[in-house]
């Protein structure tokens, strides 16, 4: 399938397991790093497939160099895709959307969706500028100076870290959803919680600090992924 986003044919089809035992063919385009959701696939995914999905994009995102295209259309069908805002909690995300088919969204606002990421706040934006210069963004890649923005110049999307305290919470609740299901061992699993609850206190202290979510998740994943 094209991709809506980048109109590349890198997006491929990835099977995941829905809930009440549904299988899910979910679009996912690794040129460009967004997926594309028919329907109410995103929330019928079950918690245990949305991590491995979390894994599968972010495994590939450092080779995601693909730019999205300026006004995609539906891969369904002639419209063109239209672009929404939604919030959880304090986090908005946004997305493009076709009223009759579904929507594209990018893995960073995916991430923010399910509350997984969020903005810094003015004092960790502060304590970030006091040790760092520059960060890449963690939507497009570009390079963003601290000393004279808190937003990416070049999409706009506000600078971000992972949130320690509900990823700690999403993965909690994942393992209580899923019980017995689960491929995350809960000794894994608590000590994910730790090591992701430590990441906020190890801000880089380098002039250039690069992609904070990806540095992020590369401790989270790590530890996910030891059997
Ligand atoms: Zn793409
Ligand atoms: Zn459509
Ligand atoms: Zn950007």
């Amino acid at each position: 399938m094209k991709c809506p986003g980048c109109e590349t044919d890198m997006m491929a089809a990835e099977r995941y397991e829905g809930t009440y035992g549904r299988s899910l063919e979910i679009d996912v385009c690794h040129a460009c790093n967004g997926l594309w959701f028919d329907g109410r696939e995103s929330v019928l995914l079950t918690p245990g497939s949305t991590i491995r999905l979390f894994q599968s994009m972010y495994e590939r995102a450092a080779a995601a160099r693909a730019t999205l295209v300026a006004a995609p259309g539906c891969p369904r069908c002639p419209e063109r895709l239209v672009e929404r805002s939604d919030q959880v909690k304090a986090t908005r995300f946004s997305f493009l959307q076709c009223a009759q088919h579904g929507r594209f969204i990018t893995f960073f606002q995916w991430l923010r969706e399910k509350n997984l990421v969020r903005s810094l706040s003015p004092v960790e934006l502060l304590e970030l500028k006091s040790r760092v210069k520059f960060v890449d963004c963690g939507n497009c890649g570009a390079p963003v100076s601290l000393e004279t923005t808190s937003m990416c110049p070049h999409c706009q999307a506000p600078l971000s870290i992972l949130a320690p305290d509900s990823i700690a919470e999403t993965l909690k609740e994942m393992q209580e959803k899923e019980l017995a299901r689960t491929s995350v061992k809960p000794e894994l699993l608590f000590e994910a919680m730790t090591v992701s609850a430590r990441l906020d206190r190890s801000l880089p202290t380098r002039p250039w600090a690069g992609d904070l979510i990806m540095a992020g998740l590369r401790g989270l994943f790590g530890v996910l992924t030891r059997r």
